[in-house]
């Protein structure tokens, strides 16, 4: 018996495009309800020679979400919570579930689950392990990867793959990178297999919480202090969010806040988290050191006040995608980078990406993790030309960041809009080794073709 394919031209088009902008309308969807309905449909694509790309929530920036060739299959009818273990802090779960109804159904547990891509109430639990997500609070906790226990997947041919994390504390067979098999599904981007299941570890929810967004007069200040803050003893971050006097602005409108330190150049945000009351009065002393002033700097105490402090970071994005739809019509598009560099190094990045942006005519808005050094720069380009220039920067920008020991991406992955630097980071030999494992895996080449390799 064969799944039924969605072929409707209309429903078909509901799954034709990611955030990336890319659109490839598939020739199929499938929406299967569980592993075996998935094992099934890998089957029948087997014995058709067909191509699948699997999709969640279709969030992906980088069109890793896109059919570009044949069959789509979503994850979203796949989307229980099949156990929270208490005890083992383990959560085992479908891949289509939302990391945001993850994270509200471990709260009474006491539990929660440490990824946290600003994305978290649209993007599901398997594109967050295919992509290897990130967000705010990885600079505490670590990526999706630390968090993913073991996965179980539904190969091209149909066969089952099961994998878990050794418990061993030592090992030494063979090559490193081949000890883990989970690490090879984290940040595949689709191309190994389709995880229809994973187990993910869960960490207790800290005692205090305390969030504070730190204004300071110009940016230079602003990056000190976040490298301070990771250098200094007496404060322990588990965020530092970095906002430029463009997104300050967006920030402090989605606020209703218009008050909010006017003249700031640049704001850090940042929380800290742990059992003992986190330590206002060293944070002020250091925000002090770099020009804040005390009483532009804003508490956010308690769950409420937290929840109010992410829509700051939630309504960048919103703003961008807002300021760039009147253009996407005549070909202009939202564009975003996704480099980093060693942290300490984020500040001399920035100030060459800022002369490579305005030799092109170009000035983005940048906001991001730069307690990690990954800024995401946003760039509206109006018109294909206006692409074309943005592209241009972006990559001279890339090869400044790669002489940092920098990365081309540090959280939404290559897919296909980024495949094309990625040769510019991983030599011939890094590169022989990604396809050596695509070929185990996926000899035909049918799992998201396009991307990554
Ligand atoms: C407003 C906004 C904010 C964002 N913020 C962040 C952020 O802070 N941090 C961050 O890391 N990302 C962020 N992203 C990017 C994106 O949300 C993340 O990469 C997210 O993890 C993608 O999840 P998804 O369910 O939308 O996956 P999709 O976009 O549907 O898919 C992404 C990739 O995962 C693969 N995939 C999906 N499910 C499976 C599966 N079950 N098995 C195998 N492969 C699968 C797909 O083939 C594709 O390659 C943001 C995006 C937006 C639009």
């Amino acid at each position: 018996m064969s799944l039924t394919l969605l072929r409707d031209p209309s429903a078909l088009e509901g799954y034709a495009r990611d955030v990336s902008g890319l659109r490839s309308v598939p020739e199929a969807v499938a929406r299967p309800e569980s592993h075996e309905e998935t094992v099934e449909l890998m089957r029948q694509a087997a014995s058709e020679r067909r191509c699948v790309t699997a999709a969640g929530a279709q969030t992906s920036t980088t069109g890793a979400s896109v059919a570009a060739l044949d069959w789509l299959l979503s994850t979203r009818a796949m989307a229980r919570i099949l156990d929270i273990d208490p005890a083992r802090r383990i959560a085992r779960v479908e891949p289509g579930v939302l990391i945001g109804d993850l994270q509200r159904a471990c709260a009474p547990h006491g539990l929660f689950f440490a990824p946290d891509p600003t994305s978290e109430e649209e993007c599901t639990v398997g594109g967050a392990i295919a992509c290897n997500a990130s967000g705010p609070r990885t600079l505490r906790y670590g990526p999706t990867r630390a968090h993913v226990q073991s996965v179980r997947a539904v190969l091209a041919d149909g066969t089952d793959f099961t994998a878990a994390r050794p418990g061993v504390e030592k090992n030494t067979v063979g090559f490193h990178l081949a000890h883990d098999p989970v690490d090879w599904f984290v940040g595949s981007e689709g191309t190994l297999g389709i995880v229809t299941e994973a187990e993910l570890r869960l960490l207790p929810v800290p005692v205090q919480v305390l969030g504070l967004g730190v204004p300071f007069p110009d940016a230079e200040r602003a990056l000190a202090f976040i490298v301070a803050a990771r250098e200094t003893a007496g404060v322990a971050p588990r965020c530092l969010e970095y906002f430029d006097g463009e997104s300050f602005a967006i920030a402090r409108a989605a606020m209703g806040d218009a008050a909010w330190a006017p003249n700031a150049g640049a704001m850090v945000y940042l929380e800290e988290a742990g059992d003992r009351e986190p330590p206002l009065d060293a944070w002020l002393a250091l925000g002090e050191q770099f020009g804040a002033r005390d009483v532009d700097v804003r508490v956010f105490d308690g769950e409420h006040a937290l929840r109010e402090a992410r829509r700051l970071r939630h309504a960048l994005p919103a703003a961008m995608h807002e300021r760039t739809a009147p253009y996407l019509p005549q070909g202009g598009r939202r564009m975003s980078t996704d480099w980093a560099v060693p942290y300490r190094l984020a500040a001399a990045a920035l100030a060459q990406a800022a002369t490579i942006n305005a030799e092109h005519g170009l000035s983005p808005v940048t906001y991001g993790h730069l307690g990690n050094g990954h800024p995401h720069q946003n760039f509206v380009a109006r018109d294909p030309a206006e692409v074309t220039r943005v592209e241009q920067a972006i990559a001279e920008t890339l090869r400044a960041v790669l002489a940092m020991g920098g990365t081309v991406a540090a959280e939404h992955g290559i897919g296909k809009v980024k495949a094309k630097w990625l040769g510019l980071q991983a030599g011939s030999r890094q590169l022989a080794v990604m396809r050596a494992l695509k070929q185990a895996f996926d000899p035909e080449g049918r799992l998201a073709p396009g991307n990554i390799l």
